[in-house]
């Protein structure tokens, strides 16, 4: 392990924003991260994986690691089920593949977000109807303030829509280390999604047929038809989370607009899509500077400047059209640093 001072961060998030780690070192094992809790002197960390749902604002103070903890071990393995545990580091969609080449079903319609393993359950990454917690056994991690290894529960993560415990409670206090996934060995397709349905019908796949290597060949080509590459357009995704509102609220709006797009939550809550209330407001496309929302999805904000200054005041630009026109409170889904 060695430690890297003023080391640039360009490379380590798809915004490509190029702001320096005042210390950086890359950890493969746990004992390595050990090590460089043990040497750093700062007590300011910031722990990266693939940098994808990150906004660096400026140079970052303290020590920077990036975890590379890698391995897929198999704990368990039964006729129906599996249960595996995976280094914080491995490649979230290098796993997805693994899982579905080895007929485990559970992760498919979770092909292609970028990112690490470890990072999934910060937020509990979720796409075309599935979340992370629907496979998640438990998380490990290393306790920031004793060092000592932890295990949390799929309970005791909390998680919510885009929501966990290490982003509430324990935020800052843990770093990831592994995460157990238990994934069937029978099949068990979501397919209630029905952009998915309607995508294998158009694309010639028999819909009552499908694999998990089907379904994974979906959503890849349904998500990079939609989603920007953020090598060739540094992104990170939806930039805002889907507002939950009342019923109440949705009701107002949807008088005023009907064609607005939402899903109905079984708590009585309504989801209403921030791409649609973007787009609404004619957003698509536009530039503010150097940042510019994407011109195919509205919740893709594109940095094409060395920093994020620009992103962040478009962001707030169309945060506070939002609230006036809607009402409604747009949250940034990154963590903005
Ligand atoms: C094109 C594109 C599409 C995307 N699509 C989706 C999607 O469909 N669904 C979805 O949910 N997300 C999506 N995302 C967002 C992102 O890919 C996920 O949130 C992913 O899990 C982030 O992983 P990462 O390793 O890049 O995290 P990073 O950006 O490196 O880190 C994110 C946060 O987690 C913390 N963190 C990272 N690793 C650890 C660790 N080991 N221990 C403790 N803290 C840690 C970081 O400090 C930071 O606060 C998308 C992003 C892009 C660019």
């Amino acid at each position: 392990m060695t430690l890297l001072y003023n080391h640039s961060l360009k490379p380590f998030n798809t915004l490509a924003v190029d702001v320096r780690a005042e210390s950086f070192c890359t950890v493969t094992s746990v004992d390595e991260l050990k090590n460089a809790l043990k040497q750093t002197t700062s007590n300011e960390l910031l722990v990266l994986g693939g940098g994808s749902n990150i906004v660096l604002t400026s140079d970052v103070a303290g020590l920077v690691i990036h975890n590379c903890i890698g391995g897929v071990e198999v704990l368990e393995q039964g006729p129906q089920q599996v249960v595996i545990k995976v280094g914080a580091g491995e490649n979230w969609d290098g796993l997805v593949e693994t899982c579905v080449q080895q007929g485990w079903y559970g992760l498919e319609n979770l092909s292609w977000i970028p990112g690490s393993v470890g990072a999934a359950p910060i937020q509990n990454i979720g796409a075309y109807g599935v979340e992370l917690k629907d496979c998640l056994e438990a998380v490990e991690t290393l306790r920031l303030k004793d060092l000592s290894p932890q295990q949390f529960s799929c309970k005791e993560c909390r998680f919510g829509y885009r929501d966990s415990v290490f982003k509430q409670e324990e935020k800052g206090r843990h770093v990831i280390t592994a995460v157990v996934l238990r994934l069937n060995k029978t099949p068990t397709l979501k397919l209630d999604y029905g952009e998915i349905r309607n995508s294998a019908d158009e694309w010639g796949y028999d819909v009552d047929q499908l694999t998990a290597a089907d379904v994974r060949h979906i959503i890849i080509r349904i998500r990079t038809e939609k989603l920007p590459d953020p090598a060739l357009a540094p992104n990170v995704g939806s930039f805002f989370k889907n507002p939950v509102v009342p019923v109440a609220v949705f009701q107002t709006i949807k008088m005023a607009e009907p064609s607005v797009v939402a899903y109905e939550l079984p708590n009585g809550q309504v989801k209403l899509a921030a791409g649609w209330l973007i787009d609404r407001l004619g957003w698509k496309g536009k530039r503010l500077g150097q940042a510019r929302v994407h011109d195919r999805q509205a919740l893709v904000l594109v940095n094409e400047g060395q920093s994020s200054a620009d992103l962040l005041t478009l962001a707030a630009k169309i945060q506070q059209q939002v609230l006036d026109r809607f009402g409604v409170e747009l949250e940034i889904e990154p963590s903005i640093i």
